[in-house]
């Protein structure tokens, strides 16, 4: 194990909102970051002491980076693996590059966790239409085809109703490398962020229920309205992932909740601080995103502990244009992520509000 002190360097790969927040946590704790990304004037940076603009295959901006910063991490799960692997041959890397080969296919992501005895939706890889055709046999209709890599916020994914839809769905993703998955028929998603130190300490946050816009993720409610059971279930699982995985950082993992199945179903994993936990800023004594510096750094998680209710809301597109308004808001929380263009679904700024717990 190895504990940073205060005034240490972090390397963060990515810059974008969640970057920006690791990075104001950073400050928080006394600790500089040095964001690495191609984007220029993006979130993180502003906030950030240093930044380096490459591609992530710039082996030479990698290595020199590598040697300017005294522990490496990453805000979003694209990232590629050999640029994790290149960096982890210079300085520490935490989430390992391990984390990133399950998480980044959605084949090996959900095979990982059936393997733990996690239940997710039923799959099968297929790689033609006739695979296809031959797999919505098995797992029946309604089925969701989804591209095994590099989709989020629905995007690389086709409802197939019927067998008639099967081509145009498989048209729409362009890809061979897809899985089909049965359709859940859920009443809530919730997710649990955990997060994992150096020395294999865990702690999580309470579940918590997310709603959907547009596939965007609208409004998460802490804690989420299922049964204590459950609750324990999530935690339980999320705490055998995060430890098989010998994380280090913060894991969030979403499930899917249906009141006529006992089981949880995993939808995906998440190898980072996460969108469903921004509520955590104001209602924990440390949020997600101190959570993920401290165990990055070595040093001794933070309590996740909440009593009352929090409800966070995105700000996406022209929602920020509310942004005055909202400041006038006794009980709201507001963030604004430096984003000097609007573009319809383009995450903006969120907003939490805080309630005591009802009795
Ligand atoms: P994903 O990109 O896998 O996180 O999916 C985005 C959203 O699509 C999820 O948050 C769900 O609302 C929905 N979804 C994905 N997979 C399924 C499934 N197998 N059954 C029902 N809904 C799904």
């Amino acid at each position: 194990m190895k504990t940073l002190s205060p005034g240490s360097t972090i390397g963060m790969l990515g810059g974008g909102q969640l970057g920006r927040m690791m990075a104001m946590a950073a400050a928080k704790l006394g600790f500089k970051t040095h964001i690495f990304c191609p984007e220029k004037n993006n979130p993180a940076e502003q906030v950030s002491d240093k930044a380096t603009h490459a591609d992530y295959d710039d082996e030479i901006a990698l290595k020199s980076f590598a040697g300017s910063v005294d522990v490496v991490t990453y805000e979003f799960e694209n990232i590629p693996v050999p640029t994790v692997e290149i960096l982890s041959n210079k300085c520490l890397v935490f989430p390992s590059s391990k984390v990133l080969e399950v998480s980044q296919d959605r084949l090996s992501e959900k095979t990982f966790l059936n393997e733990l005895g996690i239940e997710t939706a039923p799959f099968r890889a297929v790689a033609t239409k006739v695979e296809a055709i031959e797999a919505l046999r098995e797992i029946s209709y309604p089925a969701v085809l989804k591209t095994r890599r590099f989709g989020y916020d629905g995007k690389g994914q086709a409802i197939v109703k019927s067998q008639n839809d099967v081509s145009d769905a498989w048209d729409t993703l362009n890809s061979d490398k897809v899985i089909l998955e049965g359709f859940i028929d859920f009443d809530i998603e919730v997710s649990v962020l955990a997060v994992r130190g150096q020395n294999g300490e865990i702690k999580c946050f309470d579940p918590v229920e997310n709603q959907h816009k547009n596939h965007i993720l609208d409004v998460s409610i802490a804690p989420a309205r299922i049964s204590d059971k459950l609750k324990q279930l999530a935690l339980d699982m999320a705490t055998k992932i995060v430890s098989n995985l010998e994380y280090v950082g913060v894991l969030t993992v979403e499930f899917f909740v249906s009141s006529n199945d006992p089981m949880l179903r995993v939808n995906e994993i998440a190898p980072r601080v996460h969108n469903s936990g921004h509520w955590t800023i104001e209602a924990c004594p440390s949020s997600q995103f101190e959570q993920h510096i401290r165990a990055i750094c070595g040093l001794p998680l933070g309590e996740t502990s909440f009593s009352g209710e929090a409800r966070m809301t995105n700000l996406i597109g022209d929602d920020i244009l509310q942004y005055e308004k909202l400041l006038r808001s006794s009980n709201a929380c507001v963030h604004h992520y430096g984003k000097n263009e609007i573009r319809a679904g383009r995450k903006m700024g969120h907003v939490t509000r805080l309630y005591p717990k009802k009795s």
